[in-house]
């Protein structure tokens, strides 16, 4: 079959949900039996966010490839359940140094190098990469910031000619604006969004669907006015109010037919009959009233949950499995250094420290890991979460406070944490750090081998730092376990202590890989853990004795 396109657009405002509706929509169509991938195009210079402060971008997301990518690309992967590759994230600082590097190589010789052909061209080429590389037979665009934007201009106008390229049968444009509410008049207005699809036809593009997102219930009425403003179809104006469960999306778009009005426009019968039995199990489980874990996440940019995303989503999911309530308190690290935030951290049921850079808030996280250590706290550290519990560890077997991260501190006596000798070399900072899928074996006896119930793991990696091979006899005498070594026994992926309930770190970041019908198991472990130490007690266990024993069958007996 032909590809399909569906583009997404923004109008009004930004963080709207234009990525969550995106992954949504994909959900919707490989539920009937398509192929779906997903890309999204990012109009800032930058390479990939990769060198940007969560503060300005949130949690930088990385897939299989190494590809470091926006955080919408989390949403498509947990929606759809699909791996994507670097393909699927274009910002424009990759189109012009790749268009750039082309001219310096004689390419274009003769030729003045213009946004219209030349950099509208190389973002055709890159959307037409989705479809070779991933095998997908529908491919969703979506298009970072709002219309009207200057730097996203040169997206929009390759969008545009797209519809010419493919023909017209084979893409759908799809507008998600912003419904303003007015509190004195109670009512919701559609005049910016009339206004945003004026402003993306004068750039060429008329919408196919606008999806109006709203806090607030949209009458009817409404609709009708959008679709004759907007010129599109009564059907094609989709009404989106928030959803307290992310996870309920989906559902609501299925109610309001949009995967079938898709297919009918790209003239494509549905392969199979969707079920979302599975979604609605998991939206109800998230509404249903769950006994509660308190896990305290130790971070240096926890004023920006977006910076976390991904861990807030594998601790959800994590809790879906358990049936319990995870209930994050968010610890800042840099407080525990000034004695604030203690009382938070000896509350929790479990503490979480998730990966980060620099040295800023570094001494409290590592106070916060030595309290879940004498405390048997359960513990689970991400990447720097890892490397902080070695630090703390070695700290406490030498007796001393010098053990570090060269990361922090260069002329430490004892570099428990240090460069990869791979990396000593390397000047550049960005992409270049150990990124994406690596093996892992699991050491058997462990808890880390328990929990996944196999040998061989591959997790996503994102790190330039290390556990130091020449303190592992010291550490592990001390009682560190290195219960996950690469398979050429050069790197520790996961340590963890013997005498303690749970304490586990990882160098690479299990949190990519949770899905919702899917947890991780290292996080399921370590809120299992945490439920132990809260004293509620297993839910699967009940289950089981809830349910009487099977009796034999006719079948068996006989
Ligand atoms: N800063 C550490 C390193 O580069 C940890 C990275 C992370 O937590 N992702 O190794």
């Amino acid at each position: 079959m032909t590809t399909k396109y569906i583009f997404f657009t923004g109008g009004v405002v930004s963080s709207v949900g234009k990525g969550v509706t995106a992954a949504a929509i994909g959900r919707l169509l490989k539920e009937r039996g398509f192929s779906v991938a997903v890309q999204k195009l990012d109009p800032y210079i930058n390479v990939d966010p990769g060198t940007m402060s969560p503060y300005q971008h949130g949690e930088v997301y990385v897939l299989d490839d190494g590809a470091e990518t926006d955080l919408d690309l989390g949403h498509y992967e947990r929606f759809i359940d699909v791996s994507l590759n670097r393909v699927c994230n274009v910002t424009t600082g990759q189109v012009y140094a790749e268009v750039i590097s082309k001219e310096r190589r004689g390419d274009y010789l003769g030729g003045t190098i213009q946004v219209i052909p030349h950099i509208t061209n190389e973002i055709k080429r890159r959307i037409g990469l989705v479809a070779k590389t991933t095998g997908a037979e529908i491919v969703l665009v979506e298009i970072g910031g709002t219309v009207g934007d200057i730097e996203s201009l040169p997206f929009l106008e390759a969008l545009r000619q797209m519809r010419i390229d493919v023909g017209r049968e084979n893409t759908i444009y799809i507008h998600v604006t912003w419904l303003p509410y007015i509190g004195a008049t109670a009512e919701l207005k559609t005049k910016p969004t009339q206004h945003s699809v004026r402003e993306l036809r004068s750039i060429g593009i008329s919408p196919d669907v606008v999806v109006a997102r709203s806090d607030h219930p949209v009458e009817d009425e409404l609709c009708e006015k959008i679709a004759l403003f907007c010129d599109v179809e009564r059907r094609a104006v989709i009404p989106l109010v928030t959803a307290d469960v992310l996870y309920e999306v989906p559902l609501i778009l299925e109610k309001l037919n949009i995967g079938d009005y898709l297919l009918e426009r790209f003239k494509l019968e549905q392969r199979r009959e969707p079920d979302f039995r599975e979604w609605e199990r998991l939206v109800q489980e998230v509404r249903r009233k769950k006994p509660t874990v308190r896990i305290a996440l130790v971070g240096k940019y926890v004023e920006l949950h977006d910076a976390y995303f991904s861990v807030r989503e594998a601790l959800e999911h994590g809790g879906l499995a358990l049936g319990l309530e995870v209930q994050i308190d968010w610890v800042h690290s840099s407080d525990l250094e000034k004695e604030r935030g203690w009382a938070v951290v000896k509350n929790a049921d479990g503490i979480l420290v998730p990966g980060g850079f620099g040295s800023r808030g570094i001494e409290g996280k590592i106070r916060a890991i030595r309290y879940a250590r004498e405390n048997e706290v359960p513990y689970l550290g991400l990447c720097l979460g890892m490397q902080l519990m070695v630090i703390e560890f070695a700290r406490h077997i030498l007796q001393s406070d010098d053990p570090n991260s060269t990361e922090f501190d260069r002329t430490t006596e004892y570099p428990v944490i240090d460069l990869m000798p791979d990396q000593r070399s390397i000047a550049d900072m960005g992409g270049t750090m150990r990124l994406g899928l690596y093996p892992c074996q699991l050491v058997k006896g462990t808890r880390a081998a328990k929990a996944y119930a196999t040998e061989l793991v591959e997790e996503r990696h994102r790190h330039r730092f290390e556990l130091n091979n020449a303190y592992r006899d010291v550490l592990q005498k001390g009682g560190m376990l290195f219960s996950g070594i690469s398979p050429d026994g050069r790197l520790v992926e996961i340590a963890e202590l013997a005498n303690h309930p749970f304490m586990v770190g990882t160098q690479f970041h299990p949190e990519f890989l949770s899905r919702p019908n899917r947890p991780h198991p290292l996080f399921a472990a370590f809120l299992d853990a945490a439920r132990r130490r809260a004293g509620i007690p297993d839910r699967l266990q009940e289950v089981a004795q809830e349910v009487p024993a099977p009796e034999k069958s006719a079948a068996v007996v006989s």
